[in-house]
């Protein structure tokens, strides 16, 4: 094959090429392979099984090379196969793979919590510790803010999504496929209602108000503010469908909380890292977490999430009451410290920006001349439509319309409560050529009803 590379990462050439429909015939064997093997409950946005991606796009085993609109759910935004984290990871495998930080401590953890103590919002004394993914990250964040508090409640948002395990799950609002038959959940765990613009009954404009009285009263009235230890948001909901809050919501619960001893927990899994055009999504308002829950872009693919917070409620917490067997592996610190530099030196939260500013404009001009497009929404590089039935806001599914992409080599994902939006989440390195290829290839499925 003359397009084949032996490597991926940024040098891969930045095009979309089609040289099989899509899945080619050893993907498809592949996936044959997979359905044996691997039990459904795995489920697979697009059937293409990879060997190489870096920049902006994702090569397949037969060789088709497609714009990667989704960065493996928010994780590359440094782009796959960055160098520095390239670089980092190939020196530390040869060094040492593994200690357990609770055994015998290494240099990369304690910098990587440096890092994130000195970057996340507020100029207070922080802590952080390591583990290994977002669900685990949510898991201890509620762990410390139950134990520095002695309370038991946690408030939760509709739409919010939180994770997989028993307390993840539960924090988590959608049944299906995340909840169904997996039941019973955890106990003390309140959902209250989201400002969520597009669908609020009132209209836009009354929303965050509404919304954050209606929250502070069932707080009130259901559980009673002295029993609860946390309330836990994304700034931005992620699998949720990319509800950006209306603008005031986010100040009005942290203002509840803190008039409240109730610890305020963002879960900037999703949205963290420069994803938003910020570094984290939280600093649009202003918003200063007690907690906040990293992971997703934190490390460039390798498993490594953090929870960073005041030293006082972190410090609250026994010798030995926090930690797990892998969490901060030294393949995963170096790993952030290559992403956090390669944020830094290519400026990639004024590079979200930029792309934010290529995507919203043309899908505003989509909502213009497709009705199906009820909302568009997001910030930087984390933006989405929602599909409605024109004039309305009954959800049209967004999987056809993401079928029709991914046919074309455009990897896009789906997300939202009612399943009924396409988000984007583009590596911030994509070149601007295939947004724009991207985007196009998006209008023509859309166009096609
Ligand atoms: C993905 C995600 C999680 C869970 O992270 P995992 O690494 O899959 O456990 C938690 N919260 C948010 C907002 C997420 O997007």
């Amino acid at each position: 094959m003359s397009t084949a590379t032996t490597q991926g990462g940024p040098e891969l050439p930045q095009e979309r090429r089609l040289v099989t429909e899509i899945p080619g015939p050893r993907s498809r064997e592949l996936f044959a392979r997979k359905q044996s093997a691997v039990p459904p409950g795995i489920g697979t946005t697009l059937p293409v099984f990879v060997t190489h991606a870096g920049g902006g796009v994702v090569v397949d085993a037969d060789g088709n090379s497609l714009i990667d609109f989704g960065s493996g759910i928010a994780v590359t935004s440094v782009g796959n196969a960055a160098p520095r984290v390239v670089e980092r990871v190939r020196r530390q495998v040869a060094d040492f793979t593994h200690t357990c930080f609770m055994v015998t401590p290494y240099e990369s953890y304690v910098a990587v919590c440096e890092k994130l103590n000195a970057l996340t919002p507020g100029d207070h004394d922080k802590r952080t510790f390591l583990v290994n993914s977002g669900a685990e990250a949510v898991e201890n964040a509620v762990k410390v803010a139950r134990h520095a508090t002695g309370r038991q409640a946690v408030v939760v948002f509709e739409h919010g999504y939180h994770g997989r395990t028993l307390l993840t799950m539960t924090l988590t609002a959608k049944n299906m496929p995340y909840k169904h038959g997996f039941g019973p959940f955890a106990p003390e765990v309140y959902r209250a209602p989201l400002a969520y613009p597009f669908r609020w009954p009132t209209g836009p404009d009354a929303c965050a108000e509404e919304a954050a009285a209606q929250a502070i009263d069932m707080i009130d009235k259901q559980i009673g503010a002295e029993n609860v230890a946390a309330v836990l948001i994304e700034p931005i909901a992620g699998e949720g469908g990319f509800v950006v809050p209306a603008r005031g919501f986010l100040p009005r619960i942290l203002e509840f909380c803190r008039a409240n001893g109730i610890v305020f927990i963002a879960d900037e899994v999703q949205t963290g890292f420069a994803r938003t055009g910020d570094l984290f999504a939280c600093e649009d308002e202003g918003i200063v977490p007690d907690i906040i829950c990293t992971a997703k872009g934190i490390a460039g693919g390798l498993p490594l999430a953090g929870v960073t917070g005041r030293a006082d409620l972190l410090d609250s917490v026994h010798v030995g009451g926090l930690g797990g067997t892998y969490g901060g592996n030294p393949l995963a610190c170096e790993a952030a410290l290559g992403v956090l530099e390669t944020i830094e030196q290519d400026k990639l939260v004024e590079r979200a920006r930029h792309i934010g500013e290529i995507m919203l404009p043309r899908l505003e001009a989509l909502k213009e001349r497709y009705p199906i497009v009820g909302d568009v929404r997001g910030r930087g590089a984390m933006v989405a439509i929602e599909l409605v039935k024109p004039g309305t806001t009954e959800p049209v599914p967004a999987g056809p319309i993401a079928a029709r992409c991914h046919a074309e080599g455009l990897l896009v994902l789906t997300a939202g409560t009612y399943g009924n939006v396409l988000r984007f989440l583009p590596p911030l390195v994509m070149p601007d050529h295939l947004l724009e290829e991207g985007l196009s290839i998006l209008e023509r499925a859309i166009s096609q009803g």
